[in-house]
């Protein structure tokens, strides 16, 4: 390594990603250290392997959790000699890391919905939670610009609180498939909008990279780059500009500090060979993840820091939020027996359901404050185990010629709903340092503290009940096992993923720990751009609102380097 660098980026994923490519482009000299190894979609991805060539024809195991294609790398919910612990008392709280280049950017959804005007807001909407620092004008052009580079599909369709993109900002959306055409008049009979959704997988050709030709789940990753991931959309052009430096392998642990308090570089350990450097820069940059992110900080102790970096006003770790998830799933006889229809496209829904009920909330009609959208699966994909599964609810087992048939008859008649809602940050979730526990290099590790208010438990019951309408209105039969008690249908803490707010953006050094830049009050030259800054947790999925504050805060960063203000 060549230090001092202009900028020492700390993680790869969306946040570090998008830090990368923005500071490279600006001409700053960018070292990226990354905990995980080294990855190449295009040589790993296994596009074309098929669900019979894989153990249990792909499904979930421990330690696979999303099948065996997914592409995380040594990660999951567990990490092998780095645990994190659940404090006494807490609900449960679950931490999904991966350790590889791009970061959870090569195996996300790809869901990319922009948050809404009043999501920044939403205080003053409704007196509960926190506002941004900024409002969502000053985010868009961010957006605009983050939609262009990376490539999201879909449409403006002029709903409320759901932002419609400027005239060339999106490709065209995939045509929903059979069983999507068929929901929507179910949502439309109860008066629901369904759009069309927007999903970050190219569906016409851009810069360079080939359109989707709807071959595998994106989950494995994608060898022809028509999805975004990091490792495929930003750091080939960040490498193209001679101005970035990669070390993989690097797992930060502490941002070191010079005399004046200035921050000077970072401190990590080499997880294969366990040898700790230090390594200088002008200035920091921390995307490791929301969590990570503040693990950092919290282990960065100083004379003026005692209580970990930034942490002054002990807002470091608080107001950790997760998305508000419930499920439940229907069979539909009306699906069953359908003359063969393609049901390949990208691999989330060709639509989605955004949350219908802010006139509602309003008024004050529901008995929760904040909204969800609705996410769906169905249709006739590869086979795979989960058919067995379907066909064991049959009433009575069948055998031989009659199996077949069943199998042919009620495969494509399932449709699965599944929300995600808006949470309120509250006291009671946040993270911290576990006093007793380290990780295998003696690194203390993360206690979680957790738990749901009613605000996220009456949501969460009432998704349940508007899946259970439409499966109604369309004449299908609820899947045995759903919940219709909030407290039990709701998610566990981390389990939707959407983890962020540890380390939040505010006004003023008292209400948070860095500015609308994501600039640390305290330490001028240090800046956060991963889900950490987030103020709140909107129903909308947070990567396309990360990658647009991410290229902001660089953007402000570059600017005061070129100043000379750093
Ligand atoms: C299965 C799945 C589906 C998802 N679907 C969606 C979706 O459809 N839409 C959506 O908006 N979001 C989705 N998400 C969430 C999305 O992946 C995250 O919001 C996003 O990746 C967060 O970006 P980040 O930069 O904060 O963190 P990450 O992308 O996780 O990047 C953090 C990086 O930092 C590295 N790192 C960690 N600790 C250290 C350390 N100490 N030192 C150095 N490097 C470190 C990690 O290895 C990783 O590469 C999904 C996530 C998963 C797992
Ligand atoms: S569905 Fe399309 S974008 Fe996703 S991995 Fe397959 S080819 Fe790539």
């Amino acid at each position: 390594m060549s230090d001092p660098y202009d900028v020492i980026i700390v993680g790869s994923g969306a946040g570090g990603g998008m830090s990368a490519y923005a500071l490279t482009q600006a001409g700053l000299k960018v070292l990226v250290l990354e905990a995980g190894r080294n990855y190449d979609p295009s040589s790993e991805t296994p596009m074309f392997n098929l669900p019979s060539e894989a153990p249990l024809r792909g499904s979930s195991t421990p330690d696979k959790p999303f099948g065996f294609y997914d592409a995380t790398v040594d990660g999951g919910w567990e990490v092998k000699g780095e645990p994190y612990t659940i404090a006494e008392g807490s609900e449960p709280f679950m931490w999904w890391r991966p350790r590889m280049l791009g970061g959870r950017t090569n195996h996300w959804g790809r869901i990319s919905l922009r948050f809404g005007p009043l999501d920044f807001k939403p205080r003053s909407r409704d007196g509960l939670g926190q506002d941004w620092p900024i409002t969502y004008e000053e985010l868009a052009p961010w957006y605009d610009r983050v939609e262009r580079l990376i490539g999201v599909t879909g449409r403006a369709q002029g709903l409320e609180n759901t932002p419609d993109s400027p005239e060339g900002c999106l490709q065209p959306p995939p045509t929903p498939r059979a069983y999507e055409a068929f929901v929507t008049r179910g949502f439309n009979s109860l008066g629901i909008p369904v759009a069309a959704m927007h999903a970050a997988v190219l569906t016409q050709p851009l810069n360079g990279r080939a359109a989707c030709f709807y071959a595998t789940a994106c989950g494995r990753g994608c060898s022809i780059r028509a999805n975004f991931q990091s490792t495929t959309v930003l750091f080939p052009p960040a490498m193209a500009t001679g101005n970035l430096e990669i070390r993989a392998n690097a797992l930060v642990y502490q941002v070191d500090l010079d005399r004046t308090g200035k921050a000077k570089g970072v401190t990590f350990v080499d997880r294969v060979s366990g040898e700790h450097h230090s390594v200088s820069a002008r200035s920091v940059v921390l995307a490791a993840g929301a969590c990570e992110s503040a693990r950092i900080l919290l282990n960065s102790k100083s004379a003026a820091f005692p209580d970990g970096l930034c942490n002054t006003h002990g807002m470091v770790g608080r107001y950790l939020m997760d998305s508000v998830g419930a499920s439940a799933s229907g069979q539909f006889p009306a699906l069953e027996n359908l003359p063969p229809t393609n049901d390949d496209g990208i691999s989330v829904g060709h639509i989605y359901v955004p949350w219908w009920g802010y006139h509602l909330q309003a008024r004050k009609a529901l008995p929760f404050p904040r909204g969800y959208h609705i996410e769906m699966g169905g249709g006739r994909g590869m086979p795979s185990m989960s058919l067995g599964a379907m066909l064991s609810r049959q009433e009575a087992l069948s055998v031989g010629d009659a199996l077949r048939e069943d199998a042919r008859r009620i495969y494509g008649s399932y449709i699965g709903f599944a929300g995600r809602g808006e949470m309120i940050p509250n006291e009671d979730c946040y993270t911290d340092l576990d006093p007793e526990v380290k990780d295998k290099w003696g690194i203390p590790v993360l206690r979680f503290h957790w738990k749901w208010s009613e605000h996220e438990t009456q949501q969460a019951a009432h998704m349940v009940k508007t899946f259970l309408e439409v499966i109604d209105r369309l004449g299908g039969t609820p899947t045995p096992g759903y919940q219709t008690d909030g407290k039990k249908a709701i998610s566990r803490g981390g389990e939707i993923i959407h983890e962020v707010g540890t380390v939040r953006m505010g006004h003023s050094p008292e209400d948070s720990v860095v500015n609308a830049f994501g600039q640390s009050w305290a330490v001028s030259n240090l800046f956060v751009t991963d889900g950490a800054v987030l103020v709140s947790s909107p129903d909308k999925n947070p990567t396309l609102s990360i990658l647009a504050l991410a290229w902001r805060s660089a953007d402000h960063l570059a600017g005061l380097a070129r100043r000379g203000e750093l």
